[in-house]
C-alpha cells in the first residue's frame, strides 16, 4: 500500500520512511505543502501523514484544498504537543486522527490501519469475502480458512482487491495503489504478482476479466474469464 508522507523534518523522515517501508508501505516523501498538494492530486494513497507546519503552503491548507476536490484519503495528522489550535482546525477540515509527537512507530502504524478501516467502511480489522480474508493488523490472509503467506506487495495488492469485492481493478490502478515513486515498475509485474498469489490463493481467487483488469469475487461469475 502507499502512503503519502507530508513531513519537512528530515530526521523524522529519514527514519519514518525506512520504518514504515520495513513493515510493507510504499513510502512517498515530500517535504513542503506544494508538492503535498500535486501529489495528493496524481497519486492514489491508502493514508496521508500530514504535517502541519510547512514551508511554504501550511499542512491545514492542503487538508482544507484536498477536502475541497473532494479528496476523501485518509489524512493522520502529525503535530506538536503545543499545536491545539492546528489540531482543532485539522479535524475540522476533515482529518481522520491525529498524532502528538513524539510518537512510537507501533502507535503510528495502529492508527493508519485505524483511518484506513474506516474509511473502508469497516469497525473490524478483517476484510475481505467468504472465501478470502485479510486481517490488516495481523496481516494474516485466510484462504477458504487455511492461512496464507503473501509477500508485503502481495499484501497490498490483495488489500486493494478486497476493499470492493466485485469491483473491477484495472492494472495502472494496482500499480498506483503498490509501487512508489522512482520504483522500477515492469510492464507485467501485476501479472507476475497474481501469477503468483493464484498458486497461494488457489486459482479462482483473482478472476482476470478480459481487457479490464482484475477483481476478487465471493463465487463464481459467468462474465469472468480465468486464464
Ligand atoms: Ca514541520
Amino acid at each position: 500500500m502507499r502512503v503519502l508522507l507530508v513531513e519537512d523534518d528530515e530526521m523524522i523522515g529519514q527514519s519514518l520512511r525506512p520504518a514504515l517501508a520495513a513493515q510493507g508501505w510504499s513510502v512517498d516523501w515530500v517535504k513542503d505543502g506544494q508538492l503535498a498538494q500535486s501529489a495528493l492530486a496524481d497519486g492514489d494513497y491508502a493514508c496521508v501523514l500530514l504535517d502541519l507546519g510547512l514551508p511554504g503552503i501550511d499542512g491545514v491548507e492542503v487538508l482544507r484544498s484536498a477536502r475541497a476536490r473532494g479528496d476523501t484519503t485518509p489524512v493522520l495528522v502529525l503535530t506538536a504537543r503545543d499545536g491545539l489550535d492546528d489540531r482543532v482546525a485539522g479535524l475540522d477540515l476533515g482529518a481522520d486522527d491525529y498524532l502528538l509527537k513524539p510518537y512510537e512507530l507501533r502507535e503510528l502504524l495502529a492508527r493508519m490501519r485505524a483511518v484506513i478501516r474506516r474509511r473502508d467502511g469497516s469497525a473490524h480489522s478483517v476484510i475481505g469475502t467468504l472465501a478470502v480474508q485479510l486481517d490488516l493488523t495481523t496481516r494474516e490472509v485466510l484462504v477458504q480458512g487455511e492461512r496464507a503467506q503473501l509477500s508485503a506487495r502481495e499484501f497490498s495488492l490483495l488489500h486493494a482487491l478486497l476493499e470492493r469485492p466485485g469491483a473491477i481493478l484495472s492494472r495502472e490502478q494496482l500499480e498506483n495503489r503498490i509501487y512508489g515513486w522512482g520504483e522500477e515498475v515492469s510492464s507485467n509485474a501485476v501479472d507476475v504478482l497474481i501469477h503468483g498469489m493464484r498458486r497461494k490463493l488457489g486459482t479462482d481467487a483473482i478472476r482476470n476479466v478480459r481487457g479490464l483488469g482484475w477483481r476478487v469475487t465471493g463465487g463464481g461469475d459467468a462474465r469472468s474469464t480465468a486464464p
